[in-house]
């Protein structure tokens, strides 16, 4: 195994911890900027089963801090999920890598997280967070919340039956909660939140548990600010996720079309009520026929009406650029999606 042989030469993880590893199936929930650092960490490491859902295509934007991506995935809008498999693909051939480009709805994450060991929050919203909270604690295993704005990050380890979860987190502990505004993020604090997440899953799942943090905490790169919070005292018992009778609110299933603002980025998600099998090929003549501009990859088809650009994938989820208003990206999506 001389691939991994520094790692294997670090004595808490040697030969045994290795063969964990390679026993062990991650699931990443976004693979944004901390999904694709975490995602290339334990990929390299050996984690033998990496599953990454993602409902996003990859922008130019992205290429400061998002490192599974190049100019090429940008230029196609190639889906991040699809784009990290193939660059973990190419950094690592012995591991098994399994991408999904869609939402990380209440259903799905269910079914990903009941075969996975652990989950990595690699998301920028508290929306699918929680959800995330529901499925660990439901399944029984650990997850480990990151986030970062600007040069402030964050990140705790949630281990259930041991560590209080994010509800009972986020009523004691003052949590920087991420707005909606563009308040921009340097790579340096992605990378030093996603240190912190993948070095606890590599503890947790080496057989390290006793090595794991157990506190929350937060830094800040540019003010040279470190901060750890003790959480053994947070966990409440009414919680409806990690207290006495959890019922994991955020499991239930939604059954209506649903719009979402994106954080910052004047963009509306369109969901319809059911998932759809379109087929974007027809849609890309109607829609050429119709007078307007397109262009598109196996995943998706990217629609620009002049004031707005939607980008269809083919469950009839939609990304409706240039607004933040809900009203109006439901219309349109009805306009040319129905
Ligand atoms: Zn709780």
């Amino acid at each position: 195994m001389e691939r991994y042989s520094r790692q294997i030469r670090f004595a808490p993880i040697g030969e045994n911890g290795q063969k964990k590893l390679a026993e062990s199936h991650v699931l990443i929930v976004g693979a944004g900027a901390l999904g694709s650092s975490a995602a290339e960490m334990l990929g390299r490491s050996g984690v033998g089963k990496l599953t990454i859902i993602d409902r996003d295509y990859v922008e130019e934007s992205n290429l400061q801090r998002q490192q599974l991506y190049a100019e090429e995935d940008a230029e196609m809008k190639w889906p991040k999920a699809a784009a990290a498999e193939k660059r973990l693909g190419q950094i690592n051939g012995w591991i098994d890598i399994q991408s999904i480009v869609g939402e990380a709805d209440p259903e799905t994450l269910d079914k990903l997280a009941a075969e996975a060991d652990l989950i990595i929050d690699g998301t920028d919203n508290f929306e699918t967070r929680f959800i995330i909270n529901d499925c660990a604690y439901k399944h029984g295993i650990p997850w480990i919340y990151g986030g970062c704005v600007g040069s402030f990050g964050m990140a705790y380890t949630m281990i259930p039956g041991k560590s209080p979860c994010l509800h009972c987190l986020l009523k004691r502990v003052p949590v920087q909660t991420e707005t909606c505004e563009t308040a921009g993020v340097i790579a340096p604090i992605v990378q030093m939140v996603a240190a912190h997440q993948t070095a606890e899953a590599l503890k947790l799942l080496t057989g390290n548990q006793d090595a794991a943090a157990g506190q929350y905490r937060s830094f800040d790169l540019w003010h040279n600010q470190y901060i750890s919070v003790k959480t053994d005292s947070i966990h409440d018992e009414e919680c409806l996720t990690c207290g006495e009778s959890p019922s994991y609110p955020f499991l239930e299933k939604e059954n209506a079309m649903k719009t979402t603002v994106l954080c910052g980025r004047s963009t509306v998600q369109v969901r319809p009520a059911a998932p759809k099998d379109l087929n974007l090929q027809t849609m890309a003549l109607q829609a050429r026929k119709a007078g307007y501009e397109i262009s598109g990859n196996p995943y998706l088809l990217s629609i620009e009406t002049g004031e707005n650009r939607i980008v269809v994938f083919h469950d009839g989820r939609a990304l409706v650029h240039g607004t933040s208003d809900e009203a109006q990206a439901k219309k349109l999506y009805q306009s040319l999606i129905g």
